[in-house]
């Protein structure tokens, strides 16, 4: 369960709650504070982990400075404010996975770095700031989020409709430790079609970009080709992948049967995987969540960076 009020400060990167750790909500609670001492060109970034202090106000672990995050200092002060963007730890080592993923930068030209993170989100908060003095609790466009308008406009009391919890639920789920993942992604695994059984080239064939791929499978090639690609991070948001696991589940298959793991490879490369009740419905809610944000760390990186993503 999760509170929200008015002053609550969300995360730039997910767009979740950052939360007071006295309350306990495990990884919304894990702040860090992204900071520049420098300017353009010669940015560097620092981040800071930080204890939320109730809205924007924190507390850097570091030496106990206390800090407001994006707060516009007005004109009557001799210089700025610093600028403090606010993030959640986890999110943080998602951003940079998801930045350092050769396929990422080849197909959207990426900049991959903090630097090019910062200054996406120095854009987003110059444009939210400017008819506004003091703390702005977020820098983003609500559409931008994959629809999070939904979770931060909750009430979580008793009373709130399963159908409308549902489609909430994965905002706050742990994108990055997920418990049981490669299990849990398993058990979607469906049979090959018996008309399809002998239709799959042996031949070793190089597997298609993962952008981009169409839930239509081709048999190009060998199943285990999809296999083997699946456990050792075809799908760089699936990094952690158990291959022992997955060999466990491959020796598990019937008599005179096999895995659709060509099926399983495409439906989890779809864009739209962390939807509710899209491509796969009963993925954990932490894969979902991670999905939604890889996505969003992409985009916000694309060429028109403050063009935030239209889910
Ligand atoms: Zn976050």
């Amino acid at each position: 369960m999760t509170f929200i009020n008015e002053y609550t400060t969300y995360c730039a990167i997910c767009g979740g709650p950052i939360e007071d750790p006295d309350l306990d909500h495990g990884w919304l609670s894990q702040a860090v504070l992204l900071h520049s001492s420098t300017e353009f060109p010669n940015t560097q970034i620092s981040e800071l982990p930080a204890k939320n202090k109730g809205g924007p106000y924190f507390e850097l672990l570091e030496n106990a400075e206390a800090v407001t995050a994006c707060n516009k200092s007005g004109s009557v002060l001799p210089s700025p404010r610093p600028l403090y963007i606010a993030c959640h730890q986890k999110c943080v080592a998602l951003a940079k996975r998801a930045m350092s993923t050769q396929e990422a930068a080849s197909h959207r030209n990426l900049d991959g770095s903090m630097q090019h993170l910062w200054h996406v989100f120095k854009s987003l908060f110059d444009e939210a700031s400017e008819e506004k003095l003091g703390p702005i609790c977020n820098i983003y466009s609500a559409q931008a989020y994959g629809d999070i308008w939904r979770f931060q406009e909750l009430v979580w009391q008793p009373g709130n409709g399963p159908e409308l919890r549902f489609d909430s639920m994965h905002f706050e789920a742990d994108p990055k430790d997920i418990p049981d993942m490669t299990s849990s992604i398993l058990l979607q695994l469906q049979m090959l079609p018996v008309a399809d059984l002998n239709s799959s080239s042996s031949e070793p064939s190089e597997l298609p970009p993962f952008k981009d791929l169409s839930l239509e499978c081709t048999a190009h090639s060998s199943s285990r080709a999809w296999r083997e690609a699946l456990a050792h991070g075809y799908l760089p948001w699936l990094w952690d992948l158990e291959p022992d696991v997955v060999a466990q589940k491959e020796a598990s298959k019937p008599l005179g049967q096999e895995w659709n793991w060509e099926l399983l490879v495409r439906q989890l490369a779809q864009v739209h995987l962390h939807e509710p009740r899209a491509v796969i419905e009963d993925l954990p809610m932490g894969l979902r969540n991670r999905r939604r944000i890889w996505r969003l760390v992409e985009d916000m990186l694309s060429e028109d960076s403050t063009e935030v993503v239209n889910f």
